[in-house]
């Protein structure tokens, strides 16, 4: 490991650096009502941005929190934190929160999308950093209630202060991430792996494997409630598993058939065509190919964003599944 892949605890943070400065959060969905939370408890002076119209502006107020408009909580921060869905970031920079940053303000972001490619494109004389969790707001939380903490993920795009470093490293351990360790990176290494990753395994690779192996056993005739349960249900029991123990961990826990047809049959699945086309959903991320659609599609009032929702919805394992979960007690059935 070379000096850069050293992972950074609190002692490597000096929260001092932070002290005194107002810490402006933009946002109180996920992340934001975790990391405002977080900051508080950490003795830091938070205030919360939202939209006069948000719902969350109860739920932050109740948290004891002093609740601006995004433009006053933009200029009242010496640090502002930026998070809003990235889709909307760019919209929302412009119209609220750019004229709020002033010269040695550290503008911060939970994930590199809307600076990597050039939605925000912030002033010379800004620090510009990120902290990103690795891990869902209530997670960041409840971790941090606990004495614990989630690994964050941070990297500095500007420094015009020669503190911006010190600045994000302190804000990482002053949400709990000082506590498990933050790993070191780049906007660029962020953003693209985060999007391929989405992209290609967690959400979309496994979407379409978990599909196409649904629509396999019932277009051969087999009852779609079985289908449902060999191909949906169990995946859980085996990401959890691989959450805990790895690939090889999974493996000891399941029987020797099953071990046996995954070592011999999986890479049959998953081919070389499979690796190819990951390959060219890493180029278009790369590219910017894909960030240039998607704002274009947001710009546009995401209708083929919505109709592909629609139309997923209506497929045949959304009915099924609810009909199966509605038999498992311990599975929340409000959605
Ligand atoms: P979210 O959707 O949970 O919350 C977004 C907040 O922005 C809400 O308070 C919402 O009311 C507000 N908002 C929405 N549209 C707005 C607009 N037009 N103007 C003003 N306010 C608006 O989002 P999130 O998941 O907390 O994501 C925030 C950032 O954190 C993103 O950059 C995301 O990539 C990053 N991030 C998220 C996760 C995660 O697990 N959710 C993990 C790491 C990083
Ligand atoms: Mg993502
Ligand atoms: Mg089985």
């Amino acid at each position: 490991m070379t000096e850069d892949d050293k992972i950074l605890y609190d002692d490597d943070a000096d929260l001092d650096a932070l002290r005194g400065k107002t810490i402006a959060i933009l946002g109180y969905g996920s992340q934001g009502h975790a990391h405002a939370l977080n900051l508080k408890e950490s003795g830091f002076d938070v205030v919360v941005g939202l939209r006069a119209d948000s719902s969350s502006r109860a739920a932050a107020g109740a948290a004891g929190f002093e609740v601006l408009e995004i433009a006053d909580a933009a200029s009242r921060g010496d640090v502002v934190m930026v998070l809003l869905p990235d889709e909307k970031q760019g919209e929302v920079w412009a119209a609220e929160i750019r004229d709020g940053i002033a010269p040695g303000n550290l503008l911060m972001f939970g994930h590199g999308f809307a600076i990597h490619f050039d939605e925000i494109e912030p002033p010379a004389e800004v620090d510009v950093g990120m902290v990103a969790p690795k891990g869902p707001g209530h997670l960041v939380r409840r971790q941090y209630e606990e004495g614990k903490g989630v690994p964050c993920l941070m990297a500095v795009h500007a420094d015009a202060s020669g503190h911006a470093r010190e600045l994000v490293l302190a804000y990482a351990s002053g949400i709990g991430g000082g506590r498990a360790g933050t790993i070191e990176t780049t906007f660029k290494d962020e953003t693209e792996t985060d999007l391929f990753g989405e992209q290609s395994v967690l959400c979309g690779g496994v979407t379409e494997l978990v599909r196409a192996g649904f629509e396999t056993l019932v277009e051969a005739g087999y009852d779609p409630r079985l289908a449902y349960f060999e191909t949906l249900h169990e995946l859980k029991l085996i990401v959890d598993l691989m959450y805990e123990k790895g690939i090889q961990g999974m493996r000891y826990s399941i029987s020797n058939t099953a071990e046996y047809g995954d070592m011999t049959r999986g890479n049959k699945v998953i081919g070389p065509e499979v690796r190819e086309a990951m390959k060219q959903v890493l180029a278009d991320i790369q590219s910017g190919e894909f960030a240039k659609e998607w704002i274009a599609e947001n710009r546009a009032g995401a209708e083929s964003f919505n109709r592909m929702r629609d139309e997923a919805t209506g497929h045949e394992i959304e009915r099924v599944g609810k009909d199966l979960r509605s038999m498992m007690p311990w599975i929340d059935q409000s959605f």
